[in-house]
Formats: structure tokens, C-alpha cells, sequence
């Protein structure tokens, strides 16, 4: 059992039932010692998870019998073990109804308060500097409660019993305006302050404002010039931005929202939920340039709401707001209000800072619904830093992850414990916050590793991080080893399953780029059973910013170098640029093979002319699957491929490059061959797994990597796999793309590590 608030509501329950004892933490979960007659103890049994508060989670209940100590009241005892204890840390949850209703009272001693709370909602993981979780132990230690909220705290029968981070206006945390436009504001009230934001806002100002877990960046979604400014000043082109709404309808009159997707922005963790857009929505064109999709969320905190209330007195229109985390280009999200005077200085026209200090960063999380799931892209506020179930013994293993979208992962007493997102590791600032994280969550989870688990890539930061560290076992996994490890710690699955991962670039263990790989795996160990048929990359890392690149290497394979009317198929490059890259792909110089079924969303979306350049990965296959669900149909057309060779069969899509060119020049609308290209992948799946089976008898198939992401592909052959009967599992509690590594890694190494002691 875990969760906020758990010791209270168990103290609550045995009263009212009239029993005695105590409950306490321990290291391994919740402990209660009831006492009362025997049909009393039953009903409270029964009622402690059927009456349980939101953020409580029991995942099982061991009871034993022991003899009766006369005992007539119940208590709270102190937290046991002290140094060993593994206390599991709860993460920050939006403000609650109870509370919010508070905040919009007049006359409630919290009318308009930003920071209200209660042991149902607010800050916690953001907050906490070490277990046992309480009050002097969070940033809110430097807070003395007055005595109305002192009150509240030691009642048992009230909503803040023991809520740590309970505060009033009286005392506790408030916003502070700061920058150009604040030295006029004589009172700096909630109110004043805010009313001030708005109308820097409305006149198209950008405004950092801190956020439940880091600084967020704001300004007017609707208005044009806003957003380009935005997108100027933080060096950002085309990458989306996220908007924030004041309402659930807001939301719906904006993007086509389904019952799960709504469920899913009022949930208490308040992702960034992917919608498509309604083309009236009158977004500006810059919030997402070229992309039908925006992500959306709803206010998180007291503050966020108490915003939008005051926007919408002094707005007309409903307001939408950019938020985008306060960061300079690819740096961890900005924290401290002095580090985002001075980092952000070039980019907000003015600063609402508070004064309760955020000890850990939590972006904000992403997350998507596919083939009738949540999907996380981005897992961090709300859902961090709660941990996988594992079950592989009780190893003590440190994951680094991969280079994109980093996360790493602990593992203690049979859990795994993945950090929340880091960024790309590709700079020092994030390198800092990895190291940061891993220093903190080793003494909140009291974590003492004997095994390091790092990717093959020699040159990613976390791989040198990793074979840095003396005196631990090193344990080296493959990349698409991981990402199938990851999807089956995460479904609890043990043997051997077909794993298919596919996403941009993974080191191969032959120092070949894979990324269209089918494997036979377990947790020990894999098998290379199939994969796309590998074509080269002219030019290394620009092969991923120009996809023209890669189409060019496509059809010279398709068309074994006789490309038809070869200059149109790379519109993006001059003719001169083409032939340099065309003898480098002949030659096989400055070039290297991949199977990379990332870089083929590239090619195809380059060859149907929607994009031959990109400013960040994966923008080609987002407008490719977008352009295709445009044309979606309930058509099964497919184009044609073949399967080749054995140990590793060979995915042959030239047949497929070759109709799609001869679609091309028909002048079939790329939309419909993007829906069919989507088709045949999932075909190409299901026809693999379906040769898989027949030789080794595996029926479960494990679909990982960041090409997944793709709710077409997914769902296509999530529907074609069941079909023939296979059980299918994707990855739902940590991300598909690289942020799920660090889980498949440590689940590995878990493994390994237990092998070894048996
Ligand atoms: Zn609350
Ligand atoms: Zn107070
Ligand atoms: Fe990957």
C-alpha cells in the first residue's frame, strides 16, 4: 500500500469502526495492528480499499493474526526502520474540488489563494528534500503554519490532517512580480499581480511563471505575433508548443475530444494531452506550424486556475495559453526565481515568481491516447517518481538510459524506479541534472547499486557516465534489447517473447545503426530474427535532418541506381547537392547502413513531397502520419514487399519505394499513400511475427520504440496481430520512445544480477 494521505485515512477509518491500534510505515509498506471484535476487524478490512482516497494505491493486503494487547484507541505511530526504510515518494497532483471550490469562495480564509492544498492534492515529489515525508522535510519547512492552519493540521477528522505542505495567505508561500513591469505595482497581492499577467499577456508579452515543477514560459495561443515572438526569442522553430485552457469545454471547442481524452486532461495528474485540432479552432498558426495535432492541458494549481478566472474577467474570448517549459534551447527546465531572471532575461518580459522553493524539477508530462490507451510520451509531473513492479529479485541496479529524451532508472526491493524525463543528453546542463537526479533518488530511495546498466553507443553521454563509475558490475545492453525489456518489465512478462522495435537509431551489436528490428528475446538475452533491409546513410547526422537524403538512398536501392527522372525526387536539394550525395551513396563513402525504420518514415514522407528537411526528429513521420489520417479508410490495400534470407530474415520494401514513386506520378494525393504506407507496415509486422511463430513457437509480441508513437502503426498492428491470435503488448507506463531504455535496461541487469547469485 502507498499513497499521500494513506496513515490518516486508515486512522479515520479504525475510529469509526472503534477499533484499536496503530498503523505505521515500514520498509516494506503500510503496517496496521487492529484490534476489536472479530466482525468489526472484518469490515474494516473490507472497507480499506473499497473507501479509499484518490491518491492512495493498494496493490495487496498480507494479514496475520496476533494476540489481543487490550488496546482501546488507535494511533499514528512514527515511521520505522529509519535508515533502511524505503518509503515510496507520491507526485504532484493537481489541486483538488475541495480546494479549488476553497479559492473561489469570497470570504474563505483561502479565497484566491495560489497555493492551497490538501492531503488529497498539491506538491509533493517537487518538494520533498528526503524521507519520511513530512513538513521539515520539504521546501515548506521554511513556512511556520499560523495557528488556523496548525489547527487543521493536528485534526484528524479534517481534509489538511497531516497535509505537509497546508498554508494559508496568512502563512504561507506568495507570488512576487518581477522584471521591467512590476516596479509600478504598489501591492503586490495574488490578485494584483495576476490582473497585471493578464495584461501583459493581452498586449502579446511573454511571461515566465513558476510552475508546480519548473518555470513555464506563457503568452496569448491566438495572437500571431505572440507566438512567432515567442518562437524568435527561444530560438525555436517549428517544434510545437503546448497550450493550457481554463476548462475541459474550452478544450472541446478547440480539438476534437473523445470521453478518454477528456477523462484524461481532468485527470489529477494533468498531462499534456495530443488532440487534433478543429480547423476553427483560431489557434495561431505558430503554436504547432505544418502539424494538426496540439498538445493541451488544464489548469494544475490554485495559481494556473486563479489565472485563466482573472483572464477571463478582463478577456472577452475564452483565453488559451501557450505554456512551454522555461528553458533555454535544450536545458532542463529553469527552477530557482534568480537562475530565471538570468537564463530567461532574453525571452519573458516579466517574471511571476513564488517564494516556495521547487527542490526537484518535473517538466510537464505528455502523454497521447492510442489503440484505446494512455500512451506516455513524456513522463514526468504527475506521474514521476512512482515505481514499475519488477518482481526479478531484490537487486540494487543503476540504468543510465540512452541519449534522447534520457531518463534513468533505480531498482530497490523488487521495484523499479524510473526518474522522471531529463532531456536530451546532449549537453552539460543536462548531463548536471542527470547526475543531480541519480544523487537524489539513491537517498530517497536509499539506494545503493552493485550493477550499472548503459546502452552499446560508445558516445552517448550516459554510456561514458556508466563506465566511469568503479567498483560496480558493468552490464551493457543492446538498444532494442532495452526497448523490448522495457515493454515486457512493464506487463510483468517472463520467457521468451517477439519483440518489435522499431525507431530512429539504436547501436547494433555488428556497429551497424538498427532500427527495424524483430528479435526473439527474454531478459538474459536476444536474437536478431528479422529486420528491414538496410540501406546507407549519406552523411551521418545530416542524413537526419534532410530526409531528402535518405530518399535518395531508397531509390537507388529500389531502382538499383537508375532512379526515373531523378531530379524530382529531391526537391529540397540543388541538382549539383544531389549528385555529391548520389556518388556518395554509390561509392560507399562517408556512409552507413541502417535498418532504421525511423529513417524510412523519413524517406517516404520526403518521396510524397511533404518534407525533405526537418528542424527536430520525428517531424517527417508526424506530418506523415498526419497527411495518412487524413485518408484514412477502411481499406485493407497494402503495397508490396517481400521477406527474404534467413538469421536475420530481410524486410525487402523495394517493391513498395517503387509503387509509391509510380503513385507519385500518377499525382495520387500523398495523404492516401501515406495511409497505405501505414498499411503495409503493419502488414509487414503481422507477416514477420505470423514467420516467427511458425518456426519458435513464441505468441506474444512485445511492440517497442519510438516509432510507435505513431497511432496508426500501432493501432494497425495491434488490430492485424490479434487477429491471427497473438497476444500484443505496447508500453504504457513509461514511454515507448527512448525514455522507456532506462526500465528495459535495469529489468535486464536485474535479471543478470540474479542469474549470477543463484
Ligand atoms: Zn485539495
Ligand atoms: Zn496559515
Ligand atoms: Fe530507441
Amino acid at each position: 500500500m502507498q499513497g499521500v494521505g494513506f496513515r490518516p485515512y486508515v486512522y479515520n477509518l479504525a475510529r469509526r469502526h472503534g477499533l484499536g491500534g496503530f498503523v505505521l510505515n515500514s520498509p516494506r509498506g503500510v503496517f496496521i495492528e487492529i484490534e476489536g471484535d472479530a466482525d468489526t476487524v472484518e469490515a474494516f478490512v473490507a472497507a480499506l480499499p473499497a473507501e479509499a482516497p484518490p491518491l492512495v494505491r493498494i496493490d495487496g493486503i498480507a494479514r496475520t493474526e496476533v494476540p489481543t494487547q487490550g488496546e482501546p484507541a488507535f494511533s499514528i505511530h512514527e515511521s520505522e526502520g529509519g535508515g533502511s526504510a524505503f518509503a515510496l515518494v507520491p507526485p504532484d497532483i493537481c489541486v483538488c474540488e475541495a480546494c479549488l471550490s476553497e479559492t473561489c469562495e469570497p470570504g474563505n480564509r483561502r479565497f484566491e489563494y495560489p497555493f492551497t492544498n490538501c492531503t488529497n492534492c498539491g506538491p509533493r515529489y517537487s518538494i520533498i528534500l528526503d524521507v519520511p515525508y513530512d513538513r521539515p522535510m520539504t521546501t515548506m519547512a521554511e513556512f511556520a503554519m499560523c495557528e488556523a492552519c496548525e489547527r487543521e493540521y493536528r485534526d484528524p477528522g479534517n481534509r489538511r490532517f497531516h497535509a505537509q505542505p497546508n498554508a494559508c495567505p496568512v502563512c504561507g508561500p506568495r507570488l512576487l512580480l518581477a522584471g521591467g513591469e512590476a516596479a509600478d505595482l504598489s501591492e503586490q497581492t495574488s490578485r494584483r499581480i495576476l490582473e497585471r499577467v493578464a495584461d501583459i499577456l493581452r498586449r502579446g508579452g511573454i511571461v515566465a511563471w513558476k510552475g508546480l515543477g519548473g518555470y513555464q514560459l506563457a503568452c496569448d495561443a491566438r495572437l500571431p505575433t505572440a507566438v512567432e515572438e515567442l518562437r524568435r526569442r527561444k530560438r525555436r522553430s517549428e517544434k510545437p508548443f503546448a497550450i493550457m485552457v481554463g476548462n475541459a469545454e474550452t478544450a472541446v471547442s478547440l480539438c476534437f475530444v473523445s470521453d478518454q481524452e477528456r477523462q484524461l486532461l481532468e485527470s489529477r495528474e494533468r498531462p499534456i494531452v495530443l488532440l487534433r485540432r478543429r480547423p476553427e479552432a483560431g489557434l495561431a498558426e505558430a503554436v504547432s506550424p505544418g502539424n494538426p495535432a496540439t498538445g493541451v492541458m488544464l489548469p494544475c494549481t490554485p495559481m494556473h486556475d486563479l489565472l485563466f478566472r482573472i483572464l477571463r474577467e478582463r478577456w472577452s474570448a475564452e483565453p488559451a495559453l501557450i505554456m512551454t517549459s522555461g528553458n533555454i534551447s535544450e536545458e532542463p527546465i529553469v527552477i530557482e526565481n534568480a537562475e530565471a531572471e538570468e537564463q530567461l532575461a532574453d525571452i519573458a518580459d516579466v517574471f511571476a515568481h513564488h517564494n516556495r522553493r521547487i527542490h526537484t524539477r518535473v517538466d510537464d508530462s505528455v502523454v497521447r491516447i492510442v489503440a484505446g490507451e494512455t500512451m506516455l510520451l513524456r513522463r514526468a509531473r504527475g506521474y514521476s517518481p512512482q515505481p514499475v513492479w519488477l518482481g526479478r529479485g531484490d537487486a540494487e541496479v543503476l540504468a543510465c538510459g540512452a541519449q534522447q529524451k534520457n531518463t534513468l532508472c533505480l531498482t530497490r526491493a523488487g521495484f523499479a524506479l524510473p526518474s522522471q524525463h531529463l532531456g536530451d543528453l546532449e549537453n552539460f546542463e543536462t548531463l548536471r541534472f542527470f547526475e543531480e537526479t541519480l544523487e537524489r533518488m539513491s537517498r530517497l530511495f536509499h539506494v545503493r547499486p552493485t550493477a550499472v546498466a548503459y546502452d552499446l553507443h560508445r558516445g552517448y553521454l550516459s554510456t561514458q557516465f556508466a563506465l566511469k563509475i568503479k567498483g560496480l558490475r558493468q552490464i551493457g545492453v543492446q538498444h532494442h534489447h532495452a526497448h523490448v525489456a522495457s515493454c515486457m518489465a512493464e506487463h510483468g512478462l517472463d520467457g521468451r517473447v517477439i519483440g518489435v522495435a522499431w525507431d530512429g537509431t539504436g547501436f547494433g551489436t555488428d556497429g551497424t545503426i538498427w532500427g527495424g528490428e524483430f528479435l526473439a528475446a527474454d531478459y538474459l538475452g536476444f536474437e536478431r530474427l528479422a529486420r528491414l533491409r538496410p540501406v546507407l546513410l549519406a552523411g551521418g547526422d545530416a542524413a537526419v535532418r534532410e530526409p531528402w537524403r535518405v530518399a535518395r538512398s531508397y531509390l537507388l536501392d529500389a531502382f538499383d541506381g537508375a532512379v526515373p527522372d531523378g531530379a524530382r525526387w529531391a526537391a529540397a536539394a540543388s541538382p549539383q547537392h544531389m549528385r555529391v550525395v548520389d556518388t556518395m551513396l554509390r561509392r560507399r563513402v562517408h556512409t552507413i547502413p541502417t535498418s532504421s525504420a525511423g529513417r524510412l518514415f523519413d524517406a517516404v514522407a520526403s518521396l510524397i513531397g511533404l518534407r525533405h528537411t526537418v528542424s527536430f526528429e520525428g517531424q517527417a513521420a508526424m506530418m506523415l502520419e498526419a497527411a495518412a489520417a487524413e485518408e484514412w479508410s477502411g481499406s485493407d490495400e497494402v503495397d508490396n514487399f517481400a521477406l527474404a534470407g534467413v538469421g536475420p530474415v530481410e524486410v525487402d520494401l523495394r517493391p513498395m519505394v517503387r509503387q509509391i514513386v509510380a503513385a507519385v506520378e500518377c499525382g495520387e494525393p500523398p495523404g492516401r499513400i501515406a495511409a497505405r504506407f501505414h498499411r503495409t507496415l503493419a502488414a509487414v509486422i503481422a507477416a514477420v511475427c505470423l514467420r516467427v511463430r511458425a518456426g519458435l513457437q513464441l505468441n506474444q509480441v512485445c511492440l517497442s520504440g519510438g516509432c510507435f508513437q505513431n497511432a496508426l502503426l500501432l493501432e494497425g498492428c495491434v488490430r492485424r496481430l490479434r487477429e491471427e491470435g497473438f497476444e500484443v503488448f505496447f508500453q504504457r507506463a513509461v514511454p515507448p520512445n527512448d525514455g522507456g531504455i532506462s526500465l528495459g535496461q535495469a529489468a535486464i541487469a536485474c535479471e543478470r544480477v540474479r542469474r549470477s547469485q543463484e
